[in-house]
């Protein structure tokens, strides 16, 4: 399906990295076909190898929510990097990325800087055991925190993809500290309090998850989460990896107006660069080394064009933007729903939007499992020989940036009814 370029790229890629990608996702396997080889991002297209230009709804997977290339970032990297790109020693970018964050996020007193959502997500789980002195904790299926060994446990999109429930390489004594539920049964998550509540060191749970495709929280289950790790002294952790500066400038916790006690963040945080946060409540991060016993380090946290490129994209992150996502967003969604027609169901927070092949509504892991993938994988197709460059999986979100444009919306819209027709 792709063009003959991405293909001969795709053919040696395929020789020296394990099936031609540097991460899973990329690979066209769910959809059929070898994926496409990109030479350039600008604005709300990607350019592949041979020069085609798409519609891009994937956003390197979030971070993208001014575009790419947005030209007030890029020229703020370009100057830092003149004056080094590593110290290995605090500076005050870092200290002005930081005090950024927690102006947006009110929830987080005191953080640390990292370089991926992974290690982010595995600090905050470390941290929370460390603070509570426990060791289980719980996360919903379906749900995606990154790939360390205790999180690749029902960890929807990626491995849902492909069908491994659980990775090989994760020993069974570690996934045994994880306990999963199914996303949205606050009862459930009750009853294993009752049941285990002494034991249970932290929740984690996306607040809005976009790695099963975007399924939102029903009403009163992120409060429950809060209020019954309160009541049992556990940490209740935001994944907000995705949802950070996305869902509002403040996140999904500020478009819910939640406070949980840590809160990772990513993705959008890095304005492309490698970047990630964990913080949260004063209390709980100060246990973190020098301070405290638990130990974080890594030699390129922090990073100067990292941090740069964060604080610029921060700086856009204005209310009209969130206005502009949302009515982009539900022209998008009116439209989807309108070509899909029955048998299939669209979900949208903001600017997260799927198209599940099922009626629907996705409530849960189970639910996203019912879609028919097949119809997906044409849709899919159909959108990519038209020009539009959607997620390669039905268990992924698709996002829409500040500066796709309303006839951006319809062509997509226009394509898809033609992929489905
Ligand atoms: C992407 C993602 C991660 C992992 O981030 P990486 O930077 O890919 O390691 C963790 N949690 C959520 C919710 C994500 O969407």
């Amino acid at each position: 399906m792709s063009d003959s370029v991405s293909k001969g790229l795709f053919e040696r890629a395929s020789k020296v990295i394990p099936g031609g990608v540097n991460s899973p996702v990329r690979a066209f396997r769910a959809v059929g076909g070898e994926p496409v080889f990109v030479k350039a991002a600008h604005g709300a297209r990607i350019v592949g190898a041979d020069g085609r230009e798409y519609i891009d709804y994937v956003g390197s997977w979030g971070p993208a929510i001014l575009g790419h290339a947005e030209p007030s970032v890029v020229a703020a990297v370009q100057k830092v990097l003149a004056d080094g790109l590593s110290f290995g020693a605090p500076t005050e970018l870092e200290v002005r990325f930081a005090e950024a964050v927690i102006a947006a996020v009110p929830s987080i007193e005191l953080l640390r800087s990292v370089s991926s959502g992974t290690e982010a997500t595995m600090s905050a789980i470390r941290v929370a055991r460390g603070f509570t002195k426990r060791e289980l904790f719980v996360k919903f299926e379906g749900c995606y925190h990154g790939h360390a060994d205790h999180l690749l446990v029902k960890a929807g999109s990626g491995l849902a993809t492909f069908g491994v429930p659980d990775s090989a390489g994760v020993p069974e004594s570690v996934a045994r500290g994880t306990l999963t539920l199914a996303y949205n049964d606050t009862a459930a998550l009750r009853a294993l309090f009752e049941a285990r509540g002494r034991e249970i060191a932290a929740v984690i749970v996306e607040p809005v998850v976009g790695n099963m495709g975007c399924v939102p929280p029903e009403p009163g289950f992120l409060a429950a989460i809060i209020s019954l790790c309160e009541a049992h002294g556990a940490v209740a952790i935001f994944d907000e990896v995705m949802t950070g500066f996305r869902l509002a400038r403040g996140g999904a916790q500020e478009r819910f107006g939640l406070k949980p006690h840590l809160t990772t963040l990513g993705k959008i945080c890095g304005g492309g660069m490698p970047l990630a946060v964990y913080g949260g409540r004063r209390d709980i991060m100060q246990v973190v080394a020098p301070l405290g016993p638990v130990y974080q380090a890594g030699t390129l946290s922090g990073n100067p064009a990292a941090v740069t490129a964060g604080l610029a994209t921060l700086a856009r992150l204005d209310a009209a933007l969130y206005e502009r996502l949302e009515a982009l967003g539900a022209a998008l969604e009116t439209g989807l729903r309108e070509a899909a027609g029955a048998g299939a169901c669209v979900q949208r927070v903001g600017s997260m939007i799927t198209l599940f092949f099922t009626p629907g509504p996705v409530r849960s892991w189970a639910d996203a499992k019912a879609c028919d993938t097949a119809r997906f994988a044409k849709f899919h197709r159909g959108l990519l020989e038209r020009g539009v460059y959607w997620p390669p999986s039905q268990f992924e979100a698709a996002f829409i940036s500040g500066v796709h444009t309303p006839e951006d919306v319809a062509r997509t819209v226009k394509a898809a009814a033609e992929a489905l027709a």
